[in-house]
């Protein structure tokens, strides 16, 4: 077994002295090999972005600097190509598109639209097509696995969670807990860092398990941390918890379409995700679930009648395609992560999300990935440049290794600073986002952000933190 984290390497970025020249950054972009994928996206422009007005996306050419993509990721320029394929899919044929595939749509038929996203998404997190679904969004999916997840006793009750989870996240679990009629207090494990840190080690993970691991059920952590930008140790930790009893299952909304993922591999139970950060499908686009193979066999060997399978609430849509329409009650589900599907999904949030996979397909995970350590490590570098840990008026509270990171940087300013910066930011059209009380997230996204707008960035965000 590798001994880095996820059994990733390191990459350690090194740059030469002149590296803060704003030369230098446009000498990466041009050597850049995603450059023409910054043409598959609309940028918005700095008047638009400023502007309550309804705006043709180009009008005014100078674009704003966009390193958000953590929180809601910009419009690909597939998606109104997609999204009106679809409305003239609908317009034209009707009801006729539910199994009718339209010659020359990027499309298929509706009732093969969330196994097409499927075979796209599985690449992003590393599983075979049948262990993937595209549907419903990530709080609900969420509550759909703990329903089949979670089957606490009165001995194994509880779940090992984040302490600084996600409110959405925190409170699925406490709702589940509740649910049970268990109660959250005693049910309810917070795993934090040590006092004064915000990193937390594998081995204080461990620790918890180790303490928990006789009334623990399950383990839900995210993939990377929302607020500080930590990427945990999926595989390691999925491995230990596992051996010791507990079902683990992982929110992957920041790391999806951020760092490379073996599901399948590190052998995770089951994972939710949503679209529209990194994924780039669009505002509440339709979210994706993983079930590890293990979970999603439909066994007949007690009779065709007789399907026996993980539990979990169904709907027609989790029925067998080649049934579903019998319309007879005996529920038999897809083989796979499919078998959750509950509802008709919505073709139209579908076509947004084909759309944008449409662009992950012309690429791989490993170079997306390949380009953010070093564009992120550019943005280190370039903070941490000419100041010391003395002299900063802020801190980096994202882990300084590679491989315990995604995309984010979040900067941890001193008391009473964020007001002033956010505001600069927002006059230069740099948008990132803040989080009370004192923190900026800076995500650059490999897909569509460039070196020079880092340097841009760094600059302004120094100027601001003088005055
Ligand atoms: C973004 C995010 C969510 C949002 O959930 P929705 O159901 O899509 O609104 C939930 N949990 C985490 C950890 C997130 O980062």
């Amino acid at each position: 077994m590798s001994n880095h984290v996820n059994g990733v390497k390191p990459v350690n970025a090194v740059f030469p002295e002149n590296a803060d020249s704003q030369e230098y950054a446009a000498s990466l972009d041009a050597a850049d090999p995603f450059a023409a994928f910054r043409e598959k996206f609309i940028i918005p422009s700095k008047a638009n972005i400023a502007s309550t007005k309804l705006a043709k996306p180009n009008l005014s050419k100078e674009p704003c600097i966009y390193f958000c993509g953590n929180s809601l990721g910009i419009q690909p320029k597939a998606t109104s190509k997609y999204l009106e394929a679809q409305l003239d899919t609908w317009s034209s044929i009707g009801v006729h598109g539910h199994f009718t595939n339209i010659e020359d749509s990027p499309l298929e038929s509706w009732q093969l639209l969330a196994d097409q996203a499927a075979a796209s998404m599985c690449k992003i997190v590393g599983a075979a097509p049948d262990e993937v679904t595209a549907m419903g969004t990530l709080t609900a999916n969420l509550h759909m696995l703990l329903a089949s997840f979670y089957k606490p006793t009165a001995k194994k009750h509880k779940i090992l969670l984040d302490w600084k989870a996600f409110p959405s996240d925190h409170y699925a679990i406490e709702s589940h807990i509740a649910w049970h009629d268990l109660d959250s207090k005693k049910s309810m494990v917070l795993m934090g860092p040590d006092e004064g840190e915000y990193r937390i080690s594998t081995e204080k993970i461990f620790s918890y398990i180790d303490e928990h691991a006789e009334d623990a059920a399950l383990l839900l952590l995210p993939g990377i941390q929302y607020y500080t930008g930590q990427l945990f140790d999926i595989k390691t930790i999925t491995e230990y918890a596992q051996s010791k009893g507990l079902v683990v299952g992982w929110d992957l909304a920041h790391a999806y379409a951020n760092v490379e993922l073996k599901l399948h591999d590190w052998n995770v139970d089951f994972a939710a995700w949503c679209t529209y950060k990194y994924g780039n499908a669009g505002p509440g686009a339709m979210g994706g679930l993983f079930v590890h193979e293990k979970h999603g066999i439909v066994d007949y060997s007690q009779g065709e009648d007789s399907p026996r399978f993980r539990h979990r609430l169904t709907g027609w849509y989790g029925g067998d395609r080649s049934v579903r329409f019998k319309m007879d009650n005996k529920f038999r589900p897809t083989p796979g992560a499919g078998g959750w599907q509950v509802s008709n999904p919505s073709a139209i949030d579908l076509a947004c999300l084909l759309a944008t996979l449409s662009v992950f397909d012309e690429t791989s995970m490993s170079d997306i990935r390949r380009k953010s350590v070093h564009i992120t490590a550019y943005l280190e570098y370039l903070l941490l440049k000419d100041t010391t840990d003395e002299t900063r008026q802020f801190r980096i509270i994202t882990p300084s290794n590679p491989e315990e990171r995604g995309a984010q940087l979040s900067l941890l300013l001193k008391p009473g600073l964020l007001q002033n910066v956010a505001q600069k930011l927002q006059e230069a059209a740099i948008v990132c986002d803040k989080r009370e009380p004192g923190v900026v997230r800076v995500a650059p996204a490999p897909l569509y952000n460039t070196y020079s707008e880092v340097w841009s960035f760094v600059k302004l965000f120094k100027e601001a933190l003088k005055q």
